[in-house]
């Protein structure tokens, strides 16, 4: 039955809650459909028809959309991603712009690190926390087969570049492909560990433009923990509260800031974590996504360019959410993929 869902403490009316009594506060914000690389399994190497310039929002109507969010809508955790958000050249003034609301949000970017190591240093002044690296391969071979481009030296910069800058716990995101770099997972983690950065491995979703997906050649959570089994890994008893990655406590070693070294392993597919979901998302053209795999967009851009309120414009947010569904479905036969790829929609 529908859960009545709760005013919540913030103003003009209400936080975003939906029908099953979750509440979003953190919010995903693509900065652009545009990128430096073409992962295989985000994009084909020609790269895609990217959004015409005048349909993405400016700086200015991000910045409103995130004050908005944070003011009226109770929002307190921020991420940036794309595409590739660090090739958006309003980057630093949309993070300190957040970073000046009250509550001040909480912020953290998705990014595959080309051009961290120059910009870690000016992101942590302008006010952002953390950063998520994405890195598949430890194979500079392997890493052009894998994203088109001969960028592995300047990925590893960048994480280098991020943890000196204090955007820390760094961690890495990394997605494994049966036959391609699966038999990588212990030499990630042990890099991961000799850093002092956190690695996270995400099994592969359909969100690939080419609509290649297939589940019976994903890699599953089960078959990367049985290749971890080498480290000994010790199930964490820290509540993984609405946090994606299960994590495993890694014996023997400690993280940057001298705390249990952990793993995570976010297991998107086969073990969906959509009735902790706190999670709400604005493209880079302005829809609001209720779900990353929702069939449905909410036009926050139209209804800004028309002259709404903000006031409008949180309502329409909340009406937004109301829709989420359950789950994502991805094991339902009926399951549909979304239009839009991941790069578009923002990971
Ligand atoms: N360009 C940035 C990056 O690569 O980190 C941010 C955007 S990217 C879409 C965000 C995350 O989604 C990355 O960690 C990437 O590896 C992951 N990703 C992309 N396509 C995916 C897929 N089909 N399944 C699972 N993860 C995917
Ligand atoms: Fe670009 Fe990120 Fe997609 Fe790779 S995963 S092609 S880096 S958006």
């Amino acid at each position: 039955m529908p859960v009545v869902p709760p005013r919540g403490s913030v103003r003009g009316g209400g936080v975003l809650a939906d029908r099953f009594g979750r509440v979003a506060t953190d919010l995903r914000v693509s900065l652009t459909d545009r990128c430096n690389l073409r992962c295989t399994y985000c994009m084909p190497e020609e790269g895609l028809a990217w959004m015409p310039r005048e349909q993405q929002l400016t700086d200015d109507e991000v910045g409103r959309l995130i004050r908005v969010a944070v003011e009226l809508l109770g929002v307190t955790q921020i991420r940036f991603t794309g595409g590739e958000p660090m090739i958006r050249r309003g980057l630093l003034g949309i993070v300190a712009g957040a970073a000046a609301l009250r509550p001040r949000p909480r912020m953290s970017i998705t990014t595959n690190g080309i051009g961290l190591e120059r910009l870690a240093g000016p992101l942590r002044e302008a006010g952002l926390d953390r950063v998520n690296v994405s890195l598949d391969t430890l194979s500079p071979t392997r890493f052009k087969e894998l994203t088109h481009r001969d960028r592995h030296a300047d990925v590893l910069k960048g994480l280098a570049g991020a943890a000196e800058a204090g955007l820390t716990p760094v961690k890495i995101n990394t997605v494994l492909m049966r036959g391609i770099n699966d038999g990588e997972a212990p030499a990630l983690l042990q890099f991961a560990l000799d850093h002092g950065y956190q690695l996270r491995f995400i099994e592969q979703m359909p969100l690939d433009a080419q609509h290649q997906w297939d589940r019976q050649e994903m890699v599953t959570a089960d078959a990367i923990l049985a290749s971890l089994a080498p480290f000994g890994l010790v199930p964490d008893n820290v509540s993984r509260g609405t946090a994606p990655a299960e994590t495993w406590l890694v014996p023997g070693y400690r993280d940057a800031a001298d705390q249990p070294a952990r793993v995570g392993v976010i297991g998107s597919v086969t073990r969906p974590f959509c009735g902790d979901c706190d999670r709400t998302r604005l493209t880079a053209d302005g829809q609001v996504r209720n779900c990353l795999f929702a069939t449905g967009e909410t036009d926050l851009r139209g209804l800004m360019r028309d002259g709404s309120s903000d006031t409008e414009l949180a309502d329409a947010w909340r009406a937004a959410m109301l829709g989420k569904k359950a789950g994502h479905g991805i094991d339902d036969p009926s399951f549909l993929q979304p239009d839009r790829p991941m790069s578009a929609i923002g990971g």
